[in-house]
C-alpha cells in the first residue's frame, strides 16, 4: 500500500485525540492465541458469490490444515468480521461442528486430532459485508461502477484483515503453505480475475459463470483478492532472471488501447531494476499481473491492483518533489516492489510492517538509481524525507494488530539509505538485498531476523541503529568540533538511544574517511582534503541524521 500524506496526518490526528487502549478483541485478532497455535494453514479454497444489487455475499472457505501440537484445547479460532455470519462448519466432509462467537472470533469445537494429522474444514458464510469507504486505506468490499456505469467490484483489506470478507486464520504469521484457490461466481456479463492463474471458467447455466483462480505459492491472506468487472486481457512473456515470466494485464475494455501503449514498458523497467537489486521475481509459477481497479492500487500478490491513471508519478504528483518521481509510474513500481518485500518476505506481526513499507519505499530509490543514476537516487531519497513526521515509533505494539507510524515508509527508506552508506560497499549491499529474498524466501519474519541478517552480512552490529530509527522519534545528531588548525576533528552522537554507534563513511571523488562515533567524544587527525568532507549538507544527504558544528 502507499499512504498518501493527507491520510497520514488524518491518522496521526485521530491518534493524538484518543489514547489507545487495547481490548481482548485486539488480542484475539492480533496474537497467536491457544486456539490458533496448534494448527498450521496448508491451503485456502475459497468460493465467493457477491451480489452487486444488494451488496451482500455468500461463500465458503475450505481450510486444509495440519495439527502441529499434541497439547491443545480442542477448539479452533476462526476469524470472520461482523456483520458477516458463519452458517455452518463441517470437518472432513461429514462432521458438523458446533461453534460459539466472541465479537469477530469464532470458536469451533473439534474432536481431538493427532499431531501431524491433516484435515479439512468447510466454513459456510453469508451476509452484508463491510464496505470500504476510502479504499485502499480502509478495507472491505467496493461495489462501484465503471465510467460506463457497469458494475465493478473488488476488495481491499490490508491491516483490517481478510476476515472482513472471508473466514480464515487472520494472522500474518500463518500463510497457506500450498497456496489458495479463489472461485468467483459472477453474472455471465462480467469477468472475474484473481491471484495466480486461471484454472477454469464454468458456465453455470443459470446466468452466472464461475471463474476459478489458482495460486501455488504461499500467500498473505490480505493479498487474496477478487476483481470483478468488464475486463479484457492481453499478455506477453518476459525473459526474466529465472526464465520466462508470464505477464498479464487485465484492464477494463475501454482502457485496453492506452494500457497496451503504456503498461508493458513500465513493467519491463520495474522487473529489470528489481530483479537486478533483489533477485528473481518471487512468484514465477503464479505469473505477474496488473489489474485495473477503482482505487489507487495495492500489492496483491501476483495480481497487483492498478489505479494510477496510466500516467507517470503518483496520481500525477511527485512524492519526492525532485522531479525524478514524475518519470515513472509510482503505483507499478511501489506496489510491485512489495512482491519482494511484503509478499515474498512478510512480517509475522503487523507491528513490524516497516519490513514491507520501508524496503518498498527504498525500492523506489533503487529503481531511480537503476534508471537514472546514483545522484538522481540520492536526490529522490532526500526529497522523500519531507514526509517524515517523527510523530510516534515505526514499530507498534505487538500482539494487538497495530500498525506503527506512517514513517514506516520514507523514514525507513532513509534508514536503509543511511545503513547502505555506512556499509560503503554497494555490491555487498546488493548481496544483502538478494540474500534477504533467498534466505527468507516465502517466509514470515520478525524485525530481529531482518536486523540480524543485515548485521551478519555487513560484519557490523547495526541493532542500535535499527533501534534508533524504528523505536524512537529522535533524529540522531552528530556533533562536530574542529581544532583551530583544522587538523583534528572531534565527534560524538547525541539525541540517540544508549549505545548508538552508526559508523560514517564520508567521501567525495578525491578521498574518503571512515569514523566510528559513539556517545563519547572521540577524535581523529584529518588531512586538508579530508576536513572538507565534514560538511553538514553533504553528510545529511547521505545519512538521515542532524549535524551540529560546535
Ligand atoms: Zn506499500
Amino acid at each position: 500500500m502507499f499512504i498518501f500524506c493527507l491520510v497520514i496526518s488524518a491518522l496521526a490526528k485521530a491518534q493524538e485525540a484518543t489514547v489507545k487502549t487495547f481490548t481482548h478483541a485486539d488480542t484475539l485478532r492480533g496474537s497467536i492465541t491457544p486456539q490458533r497455535i496448534w494448527w498450521d494453514v496448508l491451503k485456502y479454497d475459497i468460493t465467493i458469490h457477491p451480489d452487486y444489487e444488494n451488496k451482500t455475499s455468500e461463500g465458503k472457505n475450505t481450510i486444509t490444515y495440519k495439527v502441529v501440537s499434541d497439547n491443545y484445547p480442542p477448539v479452533m479460532q476462526i476469524d470472520l468480521q461482523q456483520p458477516l455470519q458463519i452458517d455452518s462448519i463441517v470437518l472432513n466432509g461429514s462432521i458438523k461442528s458446533n461453534f460459539t462467537k466472541e465479537g469477530n472470533a469464532w470458536f469451533v469445537q473439534l474432536p481431538k486430532q493427532k499431531k501431524n494429522a491433516v484435515s479439512q474444514i468447510d466454513i459456510f458464510f453469508h451476509g452484508k459485508p463491510h464496505e470500504a469507504i476510502r479504499a485502499p486505506w480502509d478495507g472491505g468490499w467496493t461495489f462501484t461502477k465503471d465510467s460506463l456505469r457497469r458494475p465493478w467490484m473488488t476488495v481491499t483489506c490490508q491491516g483490517l484483515g481478510a476476515s472482513v470478507w472471508y473466514p480464515c486464520k487472520d494472522h500474518q504469521s500463518d500463510e497457506p503453505d500450498n497456496g489458495a484457490t479463489l472461485s468467483i461466481i459472477v453474472p455471465d456479463t462480467l469477468v472475474a480475475v484473481a491471484n495466480g492463474r486461471l484454472h477454469s471458467k464454468t458456465n453455470n447455466a443459470n446466468g452466472t459463470t464461475t471463474y476459478k483462480w489458482d495460486v501455488v505459492n504461499p500467500i498473505n491472506n490480505y493479498d487474496i483478492i477478487p476483481y470483478i468487472g468488464k475486463y479484457v486481457n492481453f499478455s506477453e512473456r518476459y525473459n526474466g532472471e529465472k526464465g520466462k515470466l508470464d505477464l498479464n494485464y487485465w484492464v477494463l475494455d475501454y482502457n485496453e488501447g492506452k494500457a497496451k501503449q503504456y503498461m508493458p514498458n513500465e513493467v519491463h523497467n520495474m522487473l529489470k531494476a528489481f530483479e537486478y537489486w533483489f533477485g528473481p521475481y518471487p512468484f514465477y509459477e503464479d505469473g505477474y499481473k496488473l489489474i485495473d481497479v477503482p482505487h489507487n492500487g495495492m500489492e496483491h500478490q501476483s495480481a497487483v491492483a492498478y489505479g494510477n491513471l496510466y500516467k507517470p508519478g503518483y496520481r500525477q504528483r511527485d512524492v519526492s518533489g525532485t522531479g525524478w518521481g514524475m518519470k515513472w509510474d509510482f503505483i507499478i513500481v511501489h506496489e510491485s516492489g512489495h512482491e519482494w518485500f511484503g509478499n515474498n518476505i512478510t512480517s509475522k506481526d503487523i507491528a513490524d510492517m516497516w519490513i514491507h513499507e520501508g524496503f518498498t519505499n527504498y525500492s523506489e530509490t533503487l529503481f531511480v538509481e537503476y534508471m537514472y543514476g546514483k545522484e538522481a537516487a540520492n536526490e529522490y531519497n532526500a526529497g522523500s524525507r519531507k514526509s517524515i513526521k517523527n510523530d510516534r515509533p515505526v514499530i507498534a505494539h505487538y500482539g494487538v494488530n497495530e500498525e506503527g507510524s506512517g514513517d514506516m515508509y520514507s523514514k525507513c527508506g532513509n534508514m536503509l539509505h543511511t545503513i547502505r552508506h555506512s556499509i560503503n560497499n554497494d555490491s555487498l549491499f546488493r548481496q544483502i538485498l538478494k540474500g534477504l529474498n533467498t534466505t527468507f524466501y516465502h517466509q514470515t519474519v520478525t524485525t530481529k531476523q531482518v536486523e540480524d541478517y543485515i548485521s551478519k552480512l555487513a560484519a557490523f552490529n547495526y541493532n542500535k541503529v535499527f533501534d534508533q530509527y524504528l523505536t524512537t522519534t529522535q533524529i540522531p545528531t552528530l556533533q562536530l568540533k574542529f581544532s583551530s588548525n583544522n587538523k583534528k576533528v572531534s565527534y560524538r552522537w547525541t539525541n540517540c538511544v544508549k549505545g548508538f554507534n552508526l559508523p560514517l563513511v564520508l567521501k567525495n571523488d578525491e578521498t574518503e574517511i571512515k569514523i566510528w562515533p559513539t556517545e563519547n567524544w572521540k577524535n581523529t587527525d584529518v588531512k586538508d582534503n579530508q576536513a572538507m568532507l565534514f560538511q553538514k549538507d553533504a553528510i545529511e544527504k547521505m545519512y538521515y541524521i542532524m549535524t551540529e558544528v560546535l
